[in-house]
């Protein structure tokens, strides 16, 4: 790991990040990889969190306020869950300064306007953005210089947002390793609802439904899971308070996307009620269509069980 604040010509000279969990300790790994930052400093709620920050070299200073974290900072990102944004926005915005970009990694878009915006004083550039990047894990410890390559990272400037201040923090996730799209924060929020929200919904509900089951043990599901139900539980071991917070902040797209969802499950029981082996068939093809499109784009692993044969093959070699 390169050593903490030790470029001499960056892009951003300080950098705050207020959360440093999967993401703000990624960004930390990915900008050291780059050399995009000098100093790099955070915040975070527990004490615990700061000492690891510390421990982990992601962070030269670990702040529990994150007022302090953003003082002097001309880059400043909110790495903490979408419902923590109003408060953090309140207490940060008096001491930004002049000049400063302003960005944030919540997984919605609409609610980090409504609640970030409004505490941003003149001359701050507030710029809301999404990495599509991600795992399962959470804190300090999971992050890794990598998870944003080839991924997508999306901005939602407003209209009059200062092209020069963009098209810094577009280099910026460029050089993290990201492709950037920029959309509206509303489109942002459909788009998002049915690639991501609604399925960790599903994914979460159907590890509850085995849970609840008394005519098949809690063992039968443990055991036999590699059929299908194991990797609905990778996706329902996601933080929970990141994941309340999502839905309570896409409630709108979230609950049109499901009323969709549910109109097409309904036909799907419908055609196996009656015996539509047709109708199941052409849907299965059409979807599997969809699995080699995301593939062709680089954005999964074509190897049968998601690779997992060729890591444990890996492990076990090493
Ligand atoms: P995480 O690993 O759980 O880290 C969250 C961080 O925020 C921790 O440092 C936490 O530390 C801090 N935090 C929590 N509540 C806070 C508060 N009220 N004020 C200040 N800091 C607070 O979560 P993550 O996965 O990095 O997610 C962070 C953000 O990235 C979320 O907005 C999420 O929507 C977005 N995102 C996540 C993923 C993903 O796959 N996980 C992907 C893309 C975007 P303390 O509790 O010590 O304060």
């Amino acid at each position: 790991m390169a050593s903490p604040d030790s470029n001499s010509n960056p892009m951003f000279k300080r950098t705050a990040l207020i959360g440093i969990g999967l993401i703000g300790s990624s960004i930390s790994h990915a900008a050291r990889r780059a050399g995009l930052v000098g100093e790099i400093v955070c915040s975070s709620q527990t004490s615990e969190e700061r000492e690891r920050a510390l421990a982990l070299g992601l962070a030269s200073k670990a702040y529990a306020n994150p007022a302090d974290a953003v003082k002097g900072a001309d880059l400043v990102i909110l790495c903490a869950p979408v419902g923590a944004f109003k408060e953090i926005a309140e207490a940060i915005g008096p001491h930004l300064d002049k000049g400063a970009i302003v960005s944030d990694v919540g997984s919605v878009k609409a609610a980090a306007v409504r609640d970030v915006a409004p505490s941003m004083p003149e001359g701050v550039h507030f710029i809301p953005g999404h990495p599509i990047a991600g795992t399962e894990q959470s804190g300090p410890d999971a992050g890794f210089a990598t998870l944003f390559d080839n991924r997508w990272c999306i901005l939602t400037p407003a209209p009059d947002t200062n092209p020069a201040a963009l098209a810094k923090l577009e280099e910026f996730w460029r050089k993290l390793g990201s492709n950037v799209e920029l959309m509206t924060p509303e489109h942002h929020d459909m788009v998002l609802a049915i690639t991501s929200h609604v399925p960790h919904l599903i994914a979460y509900n159907i590890v509850n439904t085995a849970a609840h089951l008394e005519r098949v043990t809690d063992s039968e599901v443990i055991k036999f899971s590699a059929a299908g139900f194991r990797d609905f539980t990778r996706i329902a071991a996601s933080d929970p308070v990141m994941w309340r917070d999502v839905f309570l902040n896409n409630k709108d797209a979230v609950l049109e996307m499901l009323g969709r969802f549910s109109e097409d499950l309904v036909a799907l029981q419908r055609a196996i009620r009656f015996g539509d082996g047709e109708m199941l068939e052409q849907t299965f093809t059409k979807a599997r269509a969809i699995r080699r499109g995301i593939i062709q784009a680089g954005q999964d692993t074509a190897q049968p069980d998601f690779g997992r044969n060729a890591a444990r093959a890996r492990e076990s070699s090493t």
